[in-house]
């Protein structure tokens, strides 16, 4: 290793002990720090996604993956099944897929995932197999099923009847992120959707 490189490893080492210590220590300002945190990636990823509803294919779900410990961006994506005729390229299944690729790694431990929404089982068995230490969805599967078919499976559900541990909350701004779901190029895109609502 590069000595710049062990370098920087001892130094994010220490700060994530430093980190963890003061945590400890101050756990009511750690949680509300938390929920901050949480609010602000939530409110990004609707931000991105919202980017889709004015192109040709309009999307409600992203997914955003950061590093647990830094909070620093990994990698951002949307939904791609109309895009890539693709039915497994929900926001998810697709943002942990590249999110691998790009560290050349199988596994996300150490990274927490964003959603718009509740991730399906799919996804979430997904992220369960990719060892993501925490996932943090806004809108719920019974919001995503006003408009559209889902699978009613909870997210925690899944996640509890996994070996793989996997912190599941929300929702969190589950408000605004229903907004990318009735948006009108939204409701007008979901007519032509094979998973459309009958
Ligand atoms: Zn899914």
């Amino acid at each position: 290793m590069h000595p710049i490189q062990k370098f920087n490893g001892k130094a994010r080492g220490a700060s994530c002990r430093k980190m963890l210590n003061w945590a400890m220590a101050h756990p009511a300002k750690a949680a509300a720090r938390q929920i901050d945190a949480d609010e602000a990636r939530i409110r990004e990823i609707v931000q991105f996604t919202a980017r889709s509803l004015e192109t040709a294919h309009p999307v409600p779900f992203g997914a955003l993956i950061v590093n647990t410990h830094t909070n620093e961006r990994l990698l951002r994506a949307t939904n791609a099944v109309m895009r890539e005729n693709d039915p497994s390229a929900h926001a998810e299944t697709r943002t942990v897929r590249l999110a691998c690729k790009k560290l050349k790694r199988p596994s996300l431990a150490g990274y927490t995932m964003y959603s718009t929404c509740e991730p399906c089982a799919m996804c979430m068995a997904n992220a369960l197999w990719a060892r993501l230490d925490r996932v943090v969805y806004g809108a719920t599967i019974e919001d995503a099923n006003r408009h559209v078919l889902q699978i009613h499976i909870p997210a925690k559900e899944v996640a509890r009847r996994s070996d793989m541990r996997c912190k599941v909350e929300g929702p969190v701004l589950r408000d605004l992120c229903n907004t990318l779901f009735t948006h009108p190029n939204m409701q007008q895109a979901f007519r032509k959707w094979n998973s459309r609502k009958p």
